[in-house]
């Protein structure tokens, strides 16, 4: 990555998540709302049941005269179950909808990058990144982010509605009151570390194991599965005993609460009890009754509710950052420079190179300056020693990788892509070709594939163009894999080919065929770049290009 400069604003994970949040105000604001509606449900039920009991013990009212008092407690009992139900959804569709964007955003932003500047992150550790971590920000976004500002509101309707009923009730909930947030936030700093270290760790615990799956044949060549099974175990155990250090602080967290919340209740009821039987004569207390000495009671433990619940989705938060650090590294990978140097567009040469060259990072310059035109419908072979820069010549055209200086143009429209070893994924043979043409027809697909000879393969196949490929093929021989890619290449309507040593590590019966398709590409117009060491496709091409250290050496005409 030699430029790509330093965006403008360069993303911090607080400053992603708010932007994330922001596009879902709407739900998340709804979401909030329910869960006022519950707060003020819960102050009505206890109103109502303080009420009841006050009238039935103190004012000795017959109980059948309450029947109506207890119609609407089960009304609202209802009304809170369903405000509570509403909270929960438009919670999780907010998280929901967030979730999707920032997939989304990673997507587009992985796809900008392309594959040379992606090389150096694991795959296992993109898709952990695209999987679970942002999977890791639900919790922020459905049950935290609401509960930031329930916290807040409905503690403070309580302690209103008590300082109303008795102030000295009031003043220890509200002494007692920010001993939670002060703990909250001396844990959560700890949590948050150890999160961002989990993280971490799990993508390398993905790495590892993928590393060593994809490894196993050699492993067992080697008579080394033994002890790479040990170190998938040990790297499995140090993942545990973080995973295990993260809970403890979460669990001791909680505790803490539990405790101080049990503190001011039981002073509340022991200064409430005192109070009723005439011992306190300070303040308030002479006023008190059994109404309010119960109402206030009640509501002490849904004073400190929010909190707790807060503090139980804290963790999601500091799980939320730990995440976000990692997905923001990757949206922060600056991207090519649109329009400074790779322009596609706005030229009559189907690729056209200034003085344009490549540099990699502490390997210095590898290619260039170098100049060329390619014509539409040309047939360019690209020769010379291995590490004389082909490839790098190949990425540069297809915007890969950026030049350096000079400039790099290309004709706008599809490009193609092969090499030696064609991508395979995991699904049906018409999902592997569909890759190159997503709307291409069955038939489209049975004829690619015939063009690419593997019409035969395809009439021994039992479900067709439908049978299951596993992951790299298995199932395919290395030539016919290579033809597969081949197929894909005639089903693609791309003008511009950029092929990277097609035929090498192909027997002599495949190579001859590819040879021969890649003829009947050049017949059809289109334009082909091919690096190769292979005469036939030297002696095909209408111009041969030889690279020698990264430089044009001379050019052979044909
Ligand atoms: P060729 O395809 O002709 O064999 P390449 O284009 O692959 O040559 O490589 C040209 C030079 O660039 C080589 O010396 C190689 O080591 C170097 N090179 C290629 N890719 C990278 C990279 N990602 N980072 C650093 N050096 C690279
Ligand atoms: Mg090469």
């Amino acid at each position: 990555m030699a430029q790509g400069g330093a965006s403008p604003e360069t993303l911090t994970p607080r400053r992603w998540l708010q932007r994330l949040a922001a596009q879902q105000r709407r739900l998340i604001g709804l979401s909030v709302g329910a869960g006022l509606a519950v707060g003020l449900a819960t102050i009505v039920q206890m109103a109502l049941l303080a009420g009841w009991i006050s009238a039935l013990l103190v004012h000795g009212v017959a109980p059948q005269e309450l029947l109506w008092w207890g119609l609407a407690l089960v009304l609202v009992l209802a009304l809170r179950a369903g405000a509570q139900w509403a909270q929960e959804v438009t919670g999780l569709e907010a998280s929901l909808r967030i979730r999707q964007a920032a997939r989304a955003e990673l997507v587009t932003h992985i796809e900008a990058l392309g594959p040379v500047r992606l090389g150096g992150l694991h795959s296992a550790a993109i898709g952990g990144q695209l999987v679970e971590q942002v999977e890791a920000l639900d919790g922020y976004f459905a049950r935290f982010l609401p509960q930031l500002r329930l916290a807040v509101a409905i503690p403070a309707i309580i302690a209103a509605l008590v300082v109303w009923l008795d102030w000295l009730a009031a003043l220890f909930l509200l002494l007692a009151a920010p001993m939670i947030p002060v703990f909250m936030a001396l844990v959560g700093i700890g949590a948050e570390r150890l999160n961002r270290r989990q993280f971490a760790a799990v993508s390398r615990l993905a790495g590892h194991f993928l590393d060593r799956v994809r490894g196993i044949t050699t492993l067992q060549l080697f008579n080394r599965a033994e002890q790479a099974s040990d170190e998938v175990h040990a790297a499995a155990d140090h993942y545990r005993r973080l995973s295990m250090r993260t809970l403890r602080l979460a669990f001791l967290s909680s505790a803490v609460l539990e405790f101080f919340a049990a503190v001011a209740i039981a002073v509340l009821a022991i200064y409430i009890g005192f109070g009723l039987l005439g011992y306190i004569n300070y303040g308030p207390s002479p006023q008190l009754t059994l109404f309010s000495g119960l109402l206030i009671l009640l509501l002490a433990p849904e004073f400190f509710q929010p909190l707790r619940t807060l503090s139980q989705h804290y963790h999601d938060r500091a799980a939320a950052l730990g995440a976000a650090d990692a997905l923001v590294n990757l949206l922060n990978t600056p991207l090519p420079e649109a329009g400074s140097v790779n322009r596609v567009g706005e030229t009559p040469a189907a690729v056209s190179l200034q003085q344009a060259g490549v540099s990699f990072l502490g390997r210095g310059r590898v290619l260039g300056p170098l100049d060329l035109e390619i014509a539409p419908g040309e047939c360019v072979a690209l020769v010379g020693p291995s590490g004389a820069g082909k490839s790098t010549l190949l990425q540069l055209i297809a915007g890969f990788v950026d030049s350096d200086s000079g400039e790099v143009t290309r004709a706008a429209g599809e490009i193609a892509w092969m090499d030696q070893r064609p991508l395979l994924i995991h699904g049906s043979l018409a999902d592997n070709l569909r890759l190159a043409a997503p709307a291409a027809s069955d038939d489209e697909i049975q004829l690619a594939l015939q063009r690419a000879g593997l019409g035969e393969l395809l009439s021994a196949l039992p479900a067709g163009i439908d049978t299951a490929l596993g992951e790299r093929g298995v199932g395919l021989s290395g030539g016919q894999a290579q033809r597969l890619a081949l197929a894909r290449v005639f089903l693609s309507r791309a003008q511009l080919l950029l092929l990277d040593e097609p035929t090498a590590s192909l027997d002599e019966e495949t190579e001859a065929f590819v040879v021969e398709a890649l003829q009947a590409l050049t017949e059809e117009g289109r334009t082909l770049v091919v690096a190769t060491h292979h005469p036939a496709l030297m002696a095909m091409a209408d111009r041969v290009i030889r690279l020698e250290q990264g430089r044009r050496v001379d050019e052979v005409g044909s």
